[in-house]
C-alpha cells in the first residue's frame, strides 16, 4: 500500500520542499469520494453536510464547496471558518453538543440550521424563536456503532441527543410553543463499516419520525467507515447508500411526501486524501525491540494514543520492500506516544523497508482528525499543510514560529 508520490509529485520532494511534520492533501482523492458518496445515493436529491471538525483548513473547505458540498460544524468558530470561505449561514447546520444558549443565538444570527440535543435547550429555542426560526432536533436512538467506545455516539449511555424515549416531553415543548421542527438527526458514531448499523438507527428514527407533522428533513449523520489497509476495508458506500436511500423512498411514502435527505460524512470524505509526512529522527536497537524516533508526536497526530487507530506507516524514501526490519514508530514528546498500532488497538511494531536517519517516514489516512486535533504540547509548534490540486502542491498553512506561541501571552 506504500505509495511514494501525489498527482506525481514524489512525497520526498514535498518534504525537502515544505519541511516536515507536514500534512500532506490530495484535492483529487476528495473529489473522488465526493462523487462515489452522491452516487450511492440514489432516488432523490441528497445533500452532503460535511462534518467539518475532520478537518477545518479553509482551503479543504472551499475545495468542498466548489463541489456543492454544504458544512455541518460544532462551534460558532468553525461556523464562521465556513462563511470565511464562502459558505452563506443557510448552507451551514450547528450541531454543538451542551452549548451555551449564547451559541446557539449566534448561529441562528448567521442564518444557521440548529440542531438541538438536549430538553433544556429545545425549551429555550422554543422561548426565543417560536415558530418563527425553524430548528432540527437530534435524537439517540439506544444503537451501539463506533470503531471503538469513545466514537460510539447513539448508544443509551451517549452524551449525545434527545434520548428517543422521551418523545413526549418533545412533543409537549415542541407544542407548547408552536415550534417548526424542519428535521430530526442522528449520528451513530465513527468508523461504522456494518450497513445493519446505520439501518438500524434510520429505522429508529424513521419510526420516531412519524409522530413529527412539518418535516422537510431527515439527518441520518455519517460516520462511514474508511479503509485504513488493503486487510481492513472501509463500508461498502454503495451497497450502505442503496439500502439507506431505499429505506428512505420506503418512509417518504409512509409519511405522505418528498422530504430532503441530508448526511454528514467527515472522515469519508477526507481520511484517505491526507498523507502525514515525517523524518526519521532515530533508529534505537534497544535490546528489547528496535524503535524509530520521529520528528512528531501525539500533539501533531494524536488519533493512535486517544483512540488506538491503526495509521499504515511506510519509508518513502525507501522502495525496497524485500528487506524490511520490524520498529515499533514512537513520536518526540515526552509521553509514550507511539503511532504504531495494530487493528485490536494494541502497540505494536511494523515491518518498514530499512530505516536510515533522516529518511521521511509518511503515515496515511492522515486528512481526518489529524491536524484538527494537534496541539502545542511541548511548546512544539504545529505542522504546516499542503494542498495538492492539478499536479501542483501549494502551501494552505504556513509552519509556525515562536511568535505564534506566546502571541496571547502576558507578563
Ligand atoms: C463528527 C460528526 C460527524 C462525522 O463523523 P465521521 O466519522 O467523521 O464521518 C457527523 N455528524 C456529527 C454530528 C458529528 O459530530
Amino acid at each position: 500500500m506504500a505509495y511514494f508520490s501525489i498527482q506525481g509529485i514524489q512525497l520526498t520532494s514535498l518534504a525537502k520542499d515544505f519541511g516536515t511534520p507536514l500534512y500532506v492533501y490530495d484535492a483529487d482523492k476528495i473529489r473522488e469520494k465526493i462523487s462515489v458518496l452522491r452516487g450511492s445515493f440514489q432516488g432523490f436529491p441528497l445533500s452532503i453536510k460535511y462534518a467539518c471538525k475532520a478537518n477545518t483548513n479553509l482551503a479543504i473547505l472551499r475545495l468542498m464547496r466548489a463541489n456543492n458540498v454544504d458544512l455541518d460544524v460544532v462551534s460558532p468558530q468553525e461556523l464562521e471558518l465556513g462563511l470565511l470561505a464562502g459558505y452563506e449561514g443557510s448552507q451551514i447546520t450547528f450541531t454543538p453538543s451542551g452549548v451555551d444558549f449564547t451559541e446557539i443565538e449566534f448561529a441562528v444570527s448567521k442564518g444557521a440550521m440548529v440542531n438541538l440535543d438536549n430538553l433544556s435547550v429545545l425549551e429555550k429555542f422554543g422561548q426565543a424563536y417560536g415558530s418563527s426560526v425553524p430548528c432540527l432536533i437530534r435524537i439517540k436512538p439506544h444503537v451501539f456503532g463506533g470503531g471503538n467506545s469513545k466514537i460510539m455516539t447513539a448508544h443509551p449511555e451517549s452524551k449525545f441527543g434527545i434520548s428517543i424515549h422521551q418523545k413526549e416531553e418533545i412533543l409537549d415543548i415542541v407544542g407548547r410553543y408552536g415550534m417548526k421542527v424542519a428535521g430530526l438527526h442522528q449520528h451513530t458514531g465513527s468508523d461504522i463499516k456494518d450497513g445493519k448499523t446505520f439501518q438500524q438507527a434510520a429505522t429508529a428514527l424513521f419510526d420516531f419520525a412519524k409522530d413529527f407533522k412539518d418535516l422537510d428533513i431527515i439527518d441520518l449523520g455519517g460516520g462511514f467507515k474508511v479503509p485504513y489497509s488493503p486487510e481492513d476495508p472501509g463500508v461498502n458506500m454503495q451497497e450502505v447508500g442503496g439500502m439507506m436511500s431505499q429505506a428512505f423512498l420506503d418512509f417518504c411514502a409512509a409519511y405522505g411526501r418528498p422530504l430532503r435527505l441530508w448526511i454528514e460524512p467527515g472522515k469519508f470524505l477526507v481520511s484517505e486524501a491526507g498523507t502525514f509526512l515525517t523524518q526519521a529522527t532515530v533508529v534505537k536497537r534497544d535490546p528489547v525491540k528496535t524503535f524509530l524516533g520521529i520528528n512528531t508526536g501525539l500533539n501533531h497526530l494524536i488519533r493512535p494514543m486517544m483512540y488506538g487507530s491503526y495509521h499504515y506507516i511506510f519509508n518513502a524514501s525507501n522502495a525496497n520492500d524485500v528487506e524490511k526490519e520490524s520498529y515499533r514508530v514512537v513520536g518526540n514528546i515526552c509521553e509514550t506516544d507511539t503511532f504504531s498500532f495494530d487493528f485490536e488497538g494494541n502497540q505494536n511494531e511494523r515491518a518498514l523497508s530499512i530505516v536510515k536517519e533522516g529518511d521521511i517516514i509518511a503515515m496515511a489516512n492522515a486528512g481526518a482528525y489529524g491536524f484538527t486535533m494537534a496541539s502545542h504540547y511541548n511548546a512544539r509548534f504545529l505542522p504546516a499543510e499542503v494542498l495538492i490540486d492539478g499536479g501542483k502542491a501549494r502551501i494552505i498553512r504556513v509552519r509556525e514560529t515562536m511568535e505564534d506561541l506566546i502571541r496571547n501571552q502576558r507578563d
